[in-house]
């Protein structure tokens, strides 16, 4: 298991600390991602023992020493709108990059694995719980094809870790990504105004995500590298709109430059359709709801543009004023990505701004009726109109006409439909469930849980027991329903 280099050891050392992973009484290994590893080309893992296998994704190989030292990165951030000048890796250290099988870089993190100097008054460990959730909820959203970070295994340590609801079994999750650069990176040089550092962040991020741009002359470079972390990040969070997706802590060190999904601490999928849904215990204000996270992406490339300013232009108020004309186009920008995520839910493959009105109007009659926001455009496949009164009936009329006008078949319609309404969605109920037989020993509805959210369009109630469609597909009862989630940091 030799294979792993660390590119982030290019870079200077304040852009990081030396880890050392903390010793557990007994490693387990719970979950593991065979398929990941195989597309990480990693043969020497499908080849060890659970056991190696559990050593090593805890920092302590067994057999081999690691080939790099671990690292906890350093980076600031915006938590809730409130500057913190110093996070970094507090709980979560980087084993190394390594190839995967397309020849792309990618970070193996373990998180949990124990403290790091940013550590403060942390225990550097995660919960069994939270580890899970992450499993599941970063694995389904990949497989409905959102950019996410992605969870190569859990591993249980055998310690047990105190948190507010008593002490919980500790474990170490691994996640994979192909970044761990957030916008806090950035803040952090900017706000220590050390732009020599800020410059070698910026060309090691260009280098690594966006090779395009080093064809681009100085400093023109650095506002492209930003157009294009907005894009993508603008792209992703249209994309969470699309499935119902809340994040739940949109805090700049949760916002990763390659446009990746990272962090599940207080996330959750909606079940009844509700524009300003908020699941997060401690996002008492509203900031990250469902319907806001367009703005708060934008909020946040802000943060990440003020932090690029010394390097977009020698004079301030130019680069000022370059950063500003990209961030005011930042909200058409999200409004098309949204638009274009929304159409396909509908069938609808150019949209042009009209549709907009036929979107709003669905959406305002799911949340007028309370339906769930999955099944509604699943029952609009299958022609379903008991719900929604003559209202309901209006709109379908519409929306086929809208779909006439563009000429395609019924048959691509359906498909595009298909590939864009998920069946089965990581449902906070059934991820709880999940969560609590794990934590007391059954894991049996986590591998189901699993292999469901793996194939999540084209799940089909034709192959699997009664109960688990029950269980899968099916809103919350009232007494299942979770109103709230919270980090279990
Ligand atoms: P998060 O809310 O997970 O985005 O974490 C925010 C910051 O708190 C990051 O710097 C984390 O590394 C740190 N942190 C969260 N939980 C712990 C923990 N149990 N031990 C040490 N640091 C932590
Ligand atoms: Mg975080």
């Amino acid at each position: 298991m030799k294979s792993l280099e660390n590119s982030y050891l290019t870079l200077p050392s304040l852009f990081y600390s030396y880890v050392k992973p903390a010793t557990f009484p007994q490693v387990k290994l719970l979950a593991f991602h065979h398929l990941l590893a195989f597309e990480l080309g990693w043969s020497d893992f499908l080849e060890s023992t659970s056991e190696e296998i559990a050593a090593y994704l805890t920092g302590r190989p067994s057999i081999t020493p690691l080939p790099t030292p671990p690292i906890a990165l350093a980076y600031a951030g915006h938590q809730f709108g409130h500057f913190v000048e110093q996070l970094g890796d507090g709980r979560a250290m980087v084993l190394g990059t390594r190839k995967d099988r397309q020849g792309r870089a990618r970070d193996l993190v373990l998180k949990g694995a124990g403290q790091t100097p940013f550590s403060r008054r942390g225990d550097g460990r995660c919960p069994l719980g939270p580890a899970l959730r992450e499993y599941v909820v970063s694995e389904a959203m990949h497989a409905l094809k959102i950019p996410s970070t992605r969870a190569l295994a859990v591993v249980l340590t055998g310690e047990k870790v105190l948190r507010e609801v008593g002490t919980v079994p500790g474990a170490v999750i691994t996640r994979v990504a192909f970044s761990h650069i957030r916008f806090g990176s950035f803040e952090y040089f900017a706000h220590r105004k050390d732009y020599v550092a800020l410059k070698l962040l910026s060309d090691y991020c260009i280098e690594r995500y966006y090779p395009e741009l080093l064809q681009v002359s100085l400093p023109l470079r650095y506002l492209e590298f930003f157009k294009m972390v907005a894009k993508r990040t603008l792209s992703l969070v249209a994309k969470w709109m699309r499935v119902g997706f809340i994040h739940g802590v949109m805090n700049t060190d949760n916002m990763l430059v390659s446009g990746e999904t990272i962090d599940f601490g207080p996330c959750a999928f909606m079940d009844e359709y509700k524009s300003g849904q908020v699941f997060s215990s401690i996002d008492q204000g509203g900031r990250y709801a469902y319907n806001n996270q367009g703005r708060i992406a934008i909020w946040n490339l802000a943060c990440l543009a003020s932090a690029l300013i010394p390097l977009i232009d020698q004079e301030e108020k130019r680069a000022e004023w370059l950063l500003n004309e990209e961030l005011s186009r930042c909200s058409l920008l999200f409004e098309e990505f949204w638009l274009k995520e929304m159409a396909c839910k509908f069938g609808i493959f150019n949209p042009k701004t009209s549709d907009v009105l036929l979107v709003r109007e669905f959406l305002a009659l799911l949340e007028k009726h309370q339906v769930d926001f999955t099944l509604g455009f699943r029952g609009l496949m299958g022609g379903e109109s008991a719900w929604g009164g003559p209202q309901y009936a209006l709109f379908l009329e519409k929306w086929r006409e809208r779909l006439q006008e563009q000429g395609r078949s019924l048959e691509e319609v359906f498909q595009l439909m298909n590939e864009n309404n998920p069946r089965v969605i990581a449902r906070n109920h059934v991820v709880e469930k999940c969560i609590a037989l794990a934590t007391a020993g059954d894991l049996s509805l986590f591998h189901r849980l699993s292999r469901v959210l793996a194939d999540p369009y084209s799940y089909s109630c034709a192959y699997t027991l009664e109960e688990e469609n029950e269980m899968f597909l099916k809103p919350p009862t009232s007494e299942d329903r979770v109103y709230k989630t919270f980090c279990g940091t």
